[in-house]
Formats: structure tokens, C-alpha cells, sequence
């Protein structure tokens, strides 16, 4: 049986430091259809090229573009196993991912919560190694950058164009108007786990292994009443 996992939290949660955490635990891909815009940015492919300005606006991506982007990543054989998603669904692409799910098995929604002063902190602190595109932040899984370099490969570390005071707070607008109610669309699911995301990155990896647990022992009871069934 697949694991299927769906990362939900504000920008600045912690959702790609604790999905790179699963993927290695658990040897599925972590997909992260934010760091996939910022690649086709980057090369300025086609893609790049239409959603470069909406992305440093800090507006969302339309559900066309995005649903091509995850059906084409789903495709890939690497996801068999299962996947870490981090970024989608955002919207009503919920729905569109329980379409593209069927045979696939259920997915487990976990929600890493945060309360918006904290997040413009984080983000405001966050710097990203122009390389490689790893993460750091007082918060972040390495600590506070050291001379401004990245500790894996030794690239320079910036500030993403989004994370800006501007356009921090557009995006936090967006999250609690459009990406928010997505825990009301999944909570009810036997799968769902919420978790406190103000805990020091440990703790909070502590919480995600209990929940992905649970939602996997959900899981094979759920496939295994299915399967009595006629
Ligand atoms: P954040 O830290 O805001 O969660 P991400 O790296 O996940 O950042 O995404 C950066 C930007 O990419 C978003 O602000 C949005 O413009 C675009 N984007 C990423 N995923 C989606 C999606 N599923 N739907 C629409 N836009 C998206």
C-alpha cells in the first residue's frame, strides 16, 4: 500500500524542513510544487515564464497550470510508493487530487499550525542558498546561517523574492482566505492529524512520525474492510 502524504500550513510552517525529514524516513519523494515554479523560473521554461510574476506577487498559481504541474508529477514511477506533497492542494485542487488518487490509496492530511505573527517572523529571517535552494532560518534545520553561506554546498544565501514584508502579508492573506479551509475539507477523514508547529523542529518531526503512523494503521484497516467486502 502507498503512503500518501499532504503537507497543510502557512508559509514559514516548517511543511519543507519536515517533509525532507519523511522522505528520508520513509523513502518516498518529497514534491514541493512551489520549488518546482521557482525551477522553471529559474531556466525560464515556459512554465517560468507564465507564473514568474504571479509567484512574486504572492498570488496563487490559477488551478489549470497547477493541476497539469501535479498530474504530470504523479505520473512519474518514482511516486509508487507513495509521495510528501508540500504546496498542493491549495484550493479546490483538493478535489481535483482526490480524482487522481483513485486506486491509489487514502491520503494523509497533516496540518502544521502556526499563528501568523510568529510565521512574518520566520519568514522575514528566512535566507535560501542560491545554489541549491536549502533553507535556513533561526528555525530552520541547520540553525542560523554561518557568514552568510550555505553549510551543504557553500552558495550564497539570499532572500526569496517573496519573502518580502509586502508580499509575506499577501500570502498570509491568501492562506487564511483560500488555503485555510482545505482543514475543513479534510478534517473529517480518519487520516487527518493536526499538529503544533511553535515546537522546536524536533518535537514537531515527533508529532509528524506519530501521525503518519496512525494514518497508516487507518489506512491498512480501511483496505482491509475494503477488501472483505463483495
Ligand atoms: P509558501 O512558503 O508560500 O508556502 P511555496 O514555496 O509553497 O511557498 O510556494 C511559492 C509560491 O508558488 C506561492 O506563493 C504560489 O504563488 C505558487 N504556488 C505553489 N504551489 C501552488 C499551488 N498548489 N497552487 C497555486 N500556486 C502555487
Amino acid at each position: 500500500m502507498s503512503l500518501n502524504i499532504v503537507m497543510i500550513g502557512p508559509p514559514g510552517a516548517g511543511k519543507g524542513t519536515q517533509a525532507e525529514r519523511l522522505t528520508r524516513a520513509y523513502g518516498i519523494p518529497k514534491i514541493s510544487t512551489g520549488e518546482i515554479l521557482r525551477e522553471a523560473v529559474a531556466v525560464k521554461s515556459e512554465l517560468g515564464l507564465r507564473v514568474a510574476e504571479t509567484i512574486a506577487a504572492g498570488r496563487l498559481v490559477s488551478d489549470d497550470i497547477m493541476l497539469r504541474v501535479a498530474e504530470e508529477r504523479l505520473a512519474r514511477a518514482d511516486v509508487s510508493a507513495g509521495f510528501i506533497l508540500d504546496g498542493f492542494p491549495r484550493t479546490v485542487q483538493a478535489r481535483a487530487l482526490d480524482a487522481m488518487m483513485e486506486g491509489r490509496g487514502p491520503i494523509i492530511p497533516i496540518v502544521i499550525e502556526v499563528p501568523e505573527d510568529e510565521i512574518a517572523r520566520r519568514l522575514t529571517q528566512r535566507r535560501v542558498c542560491g545554489a541549491c535552494g536549502a533553507t535556513y532560518g533561526a528555525f530552520g534545520p541547520t540553525g542560523a546561517p554561518d557568514a552568510g553561506r550555505c553549510a551543504k554546498c557553500g552558495g550564497v544565501l539570499v532572500q526569496r523574492k517573496d519573502d518580502d514584508d509586502h508580499v509575506i502579508r499577501q500570502r498570509l492573506h491568501v492562506y487564511a482566505e483560500i488555503t485555510a479551509p482545505l482543514i475543513a475539507f479534510y478534517q473529517s477523514r480518519p487520516t487527518f492529524a493536526r499538529i503544533d508547529g511553535r515546537q522546536p523542529p524536533e518535537r514537531v518531526a515527533e508529532d509528524m512520525h506519530a501521525a503518519v503512523e496512525a494514518g497508516m494503521a487507518v489506512a491498512r484497516n480501511d483496505a482491509r474492510a475494503t477488501k472483505g467486502r463483495p
